[in-house]
């Protein structure tokens, strides 16, 4: 029998090589920024169209290729980076494989033109499909200019695959503050369809994260470092206080390289563990230095993840010193957080173990409510809403899943189940009863017990309702404000809001799109100035999410704004006006929970308040 192995053409190899390292847009952005950095860059300039699908260029001023070397770049296994496989387990730079350019070029249309600076004349290569359709001297600026146009031109599985521009968009974002936030020296700008995103100048540490993620950030930030024999560690957590409820900005760097990494991630978390709420993450810009010997970043293609041979004890140390830091803040809360390094601790107090003070809070307190806790399962179809359903009180609508499902999902709302099922004709009960108003409750004598409403949250379902009918038909009241309203968000919260412009502006939001801090100028009229801007966090947060819906945007933004207009809600005392508030209920749709899952209604049995006595 004949032969029949045989060597891949380099084209395909390449493509194939590209499938790990180019999954996306990003990935290209990643690698060359990345380049550029390696050449020594302290500028670069990076330009991109629709989220990266047309165009991705990079600009720097490097130390730029000769004309052969402009040439090789682009084959497999070519890289300036290494010499010698034992190079391999002492790297400082960012590339070493020698595949990116390879792989880019195998799946794209890409122009590159590259200048020394001892050099008169500069190197223009074309290159399509791994075949080079142009190289040729040229006129240009020092340093190096990348091209990649219609990215996956020649791969339409990878096309299709590549999600929504705002999601890819996201990924670019991701990609650029990774590199950005270590890089501070280096001044980086970023232009998405023509519009500047982030324009960086070089600057300290502090003064970056500034720049890429809000002036609010300047205040919120707590000095860590540690100096151990294993492991260096320089950064900021942010404050407990702005933690948030989606991981947010948790950055890793081992030797001034993003990494992630669950287990370290999980020192810090313990690190806050007492003084964050439940679910809420805590926000970090981390360090690590360690001997380059003792890491294997060659884990993954894309270099994400990185072995570490002293992970236990690294863990171990920055638990610490993030207790530390944060100890420090608690014990020291006036200190100026402007000064970029870290405190001076007291010599008597070095050997001490900080404490975090612990603040524990029940936020489901309740004073009604009974033992058994469980997470919100089938409590929206619950017997009460049967009840009323088949009192033939309107019609009591299937809870819309997907946004129930969304608040599951988020884990953030937990909601009580009854143990006692109501059994009984409660609209009758309910509109044949005087109601007595206690405090924030409105209370009325069941055939079982004591029914008690939560008024507040009663008024929250109806405004929420009342809105989302509005919704539906037109674009809802909104208030112009007298003096723009400054709100301070990061450059990639903002772009989120603006891509959700035609939602959020038929909600009755408003802005200036000129000034370059986020002003409102037009607030739905439901809110107030103070309960706007509670919204407007909880609005980013939800828009956060990936792959979220129309639907969901609105009904995140609706839910906010009733929660914010019914705080101010005053009860009547007139028993005929309570009746008509009650009534007005029971017409709802889902009157047992609020938009946002807490319960409205609830029963206290005879058998319950015998066991109070
Ligand atoms: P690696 O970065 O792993 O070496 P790449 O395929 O990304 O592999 O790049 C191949 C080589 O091309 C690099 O080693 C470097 O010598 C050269 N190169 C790539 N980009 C640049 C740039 N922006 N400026 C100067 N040289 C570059
Ligand atoms: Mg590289």
């Amino acid at each position: 029998m004949s032969d029949i192995i045989r060597l891949l053409p380099d084209h395909v190899a390449n493509q194939i090589a590209a499938g790990e390292v180019v999954q996306r847009p990003a990935s290209v952005v990643k690698e060359l920024v990345e380049n550029s950095i390696d050449a020594g860059a302290t500028k670069i300039d990076l330009v991109i169209k629709d989220a990266g699908r047309t165009l991705i260029q990079v600009i720097d001023n490097g130390k730029g290729m000769s004309y052969t070397d402009a040439r090789l770049c682009f084959e497999r296994h070519a890289t300036s980076k290494i010499t010698s496989a034992s190079d391999l387990f002492a790297i400082q730079t960012k590339g070493f494989r020698g595949e990116a350019l390879a792989s880019i070029s195998a799946i794209a249309h890409v122009k590159m033109q590259t200048k020394q600076a001892d050099q008169e004349l500069g190197t223009k290569l074309e290159i399509e499909g791994s075949k080079i359709s142009g190289h040729e001297p040229v006129a240009c600026s020092n340093g190096t200019n990348f091209e990649v146009k219609n990215l996956f031109y020649n791969v339409p599985a990878r096309r299709n695959f590549l999600k929504s521009n705002q999601v890819e968009f996201k990924h670019i974002v991701d990609e650029f503050e990774r590199i950005a936030i270590p890089h501070h020296q280096i001044a980086f700008t970023l232009v998405h369809n023509d519009q500047e995103v982030f324009h960086l100048n070089p600057a300290p540490l502090r003064k970056r994260i500034v720049d890429l993620f809000g002036k609010h950030y300047n205040d919120r930030l707590v000095p860590i470092t540690e100096n151990t024999e294993i492991v260096e560690i320089n950064g900021f957590v942010a404050k407990p206080e702005a933690a948030r409820k989606t991981r947010g900005e948790q950055f890793f760097f081992v030797n001034n390289r993003f990494f992630k990494d669950a287990y370290f991630n999980h020192a810090v978390a313990s690190a806050f563990e007492n003084i964050l709420p439940a679910k809420m993450y805590p926000g970090y810009f981390l360090f690590l230095e360690v001997n380059p010997q003792q890491i294997d970043v060659n884990v993954h293609p894309t270099k994400t993840e990185i072995k570490f041979e002293e992970d236990k004890s690294i863990y171990q140390i920055l638990r610490s010193s993030v207790q530390l830091g944060l100890g420090k803040f608690n014990i020291m809360p006036t200190l100026d957080f402007n000064q970029e390094s870290g405190f001076d601790i007291p010599y008597e107090m070095r050997n001490q173990t900080p404490v975090a003070p612990e603040i524990k809070i029940n936020k489901y307190y309740n004073p009604f409510e009974n033992e058994n806790k469980v997470k919100k399962q089938d409590s929206f179809g619950s017997p009460f809403t049967s009840a009323i359903k088949s009192a033939g009180f309107g019609s009591v609508a299937q809870s819309s899943s997907s946004l129930e499902d969304m608040f599951q999902m988020n884990g953030e709302y937990e909601v009580d189940i009854e143990q006692t099922s109501l059994n009984f004709d409660v609209a009758t009960v309910l509109l044949s009863s005087n109601f007595i108003s206690v405090g924030p409750f409105l209370i009325c004598a069941s055939n079982n017990g004591l029914l008690i409403i939560h008024a507040r949250r009663a008024k929250e379902r109806l405004i929420y309702n009342q809105l989302m009918k509005n919704f539906m038909l037109q674009p809802l009241a909104s208030q112009q404000l007298l003096f723009p309203m400054e709100k301070a968000l990061s450059k990639q919260d903002r772009l989120l809001w603006e891509d959700n412009q035609l939602t959020l502006k038929r909600i009755g939001f408003d802005w200036n799109t000129n000034s370059s801090e986020f002003e409102l100028t037009a607030i739905p009229a439901e809110l107030t100035e103070s309960t706007v801007i509670p919204c407007v966090d909880k609005i980013i947060e939800c828009l956060q999410m990936d792959n979220l819906d129309k639907g969901e945007i609105a009904h995140t933004v609706l839910a906010q704004t009733a929660f914010a207009s019914s705080i101010s809600f005053q009860l009547s005392n007139e028993s005929e006006a309570l009746k008509e508030f009650v009534s007005s209920l029971l017409q709802t749709n889902d009157h047992t929970y609020t938009p946002k899952g807490k319960k409205i209604i609830t029963e206290l049995t005879n058998e319950s308040i015998f066991q109070l006595f």
